[in-house]
Order: structure tokens, then C-alpha cells, then sequence
């Protein structure tokens, strides 16, 4: 897949636009979402530390849905076509605000709270640079190592939930060693 090539001055300038896009869904969405509910927490104990379990808000959106941000329109005009809608992703993370559209189940619930992580080890900010930065690598949303890690990483507790590991520890060796 060939990409059209961005200055940095764009790439700074999409970062900004995607940080102003993510603050505003947190703000529309923080008073609605709900703490974990105790069978949501009895699933994924053991996995995440029990201030994650305790900070994450979840809303998942029945009648309404989380609309592309204006910088996925323009980057899809000039050339990204295989750009995600964000209307069908789904565990999207707005800091701790987790938003799901239409269902959530134990696995979506675990990547939620994967990217949860991600930015509390990484930063808020870096995540969300990482994510940008490596989303115009790729071109593709699945591809993004953040996104590959998460995938791996929820795809491991669903294949065996009862063998626990640590989130965290996992994300911090991806993080050490530059994986993001
Ligand atoms: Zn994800």
C-alpha cells in the first residue's frame, strides 16, 4: 500500500486535532458512562490493577455514535482510503471513558481497559501521538502496534481467562522496549 508521505508540520497539526477531537468526547461522554458493574469486575480481576478497575468508565451507545473527527475525511480524500470509521470500532478509549457502540462483551471489555493501560504507562498524550503517528504509517487501524498489542493481549484471555497475567507488565515491556 503506497501513502502519501505528511510533513511534520501537518503531522503536529493532525496530533492537535485529534487531542482536541479526544477531549471533547471525554467531556460528552464522562457524566453518562458508568464505573465497571461487579460482574464486569469479577471477569477481568486479576488482570488489571485495582486502580484501573476503579477509574474505568464505560457507556456503550445505543441511538448515538461516536462520529468520525474531520481529520479522518480529509486523510481519507488524500489517499489513507482504508482509514477506520470510528463508528465500528469499538472499546474506543477517551482516558478512562471506555465507548463501545451497540455491544460489549468480556473480550471488548479487556481491550478497553488493554488501552486503558497503554495510556496510563505511556502518557495520555504519547498514546494518543503514538497512535496518530503509527496510524499514517500503516494506514490501517488493525496494524498499529498498540492496536496489535491489544488485540494479542485480549485474545490471550479469551483463549484461557482463568490463566492470569499482568496488563501492565506487558504493556511496560512493550513500552521499555520501544514496541509502541
Ligand atoms: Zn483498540
Amino acid at each position: 500500500m503506497r501513502l502519501p508521505q505528511l510533513s511534520e508540520e501537518e503531522i503536529q497539526g493532525l496530533i492537535a486535532q485529534a487531542t482536541e477531537f479526544a477531549n471533547g468526547q471525554y467531556e460528552r461522554f464522562v457524566s453518562r458512562a458508568q464505573p465497571l458493574t461487579e460482574p464486569q469486575r469479577t471477569m477481568v480481576d486479576g488482570f488489571f490493577s485495582d486502580d484501573v478497575l476503579r477509574d474505568a468508565r464505560v457507556i456503550l451507545l445505543e441511538n448515538e455514535s461516536v462520529l468520525n473527527p474531520d481529520f479522518v475525511t480529509e486523510l481519507r480524500a488524500r489517499g489513507f482510503e482504508f482509514l477506520f470509521d470510528i463508528n465500528h470500532l469499538n472499546a474506543v478509549p477517551f482516558r478512562e471513558v471506555l465507548v463501545y457502540h451497540e455491544t460489549i462483551n468480556k473480550r471488548l471489555l479487556f481491550h478497553g481497559l488493554v488501552h486503558l493501560v497503554q495510556q496510563r504507562v505511556m502518557g495520555q498524550q504519547k498514546w494518543l501521538e503514538r497512535y496518530v503517528r503509527s496510524l499514517l504509517k500503516t494506514g490501517l487501524h488493525v496494524s498499529i502496534p498498540i492496536e496489535v498489542h491489544a488485540y494479542e493481549l485480549d485474545g490471550r484471555y479469551a483463549l484461557s481467562p482463568a490463566t492470569l497475567f499482568s496488563v501492565e507488565e506487558e504493556v511496560r515491556a512493550w513500552a521499555d522496549a520501544g514496541r509502541y
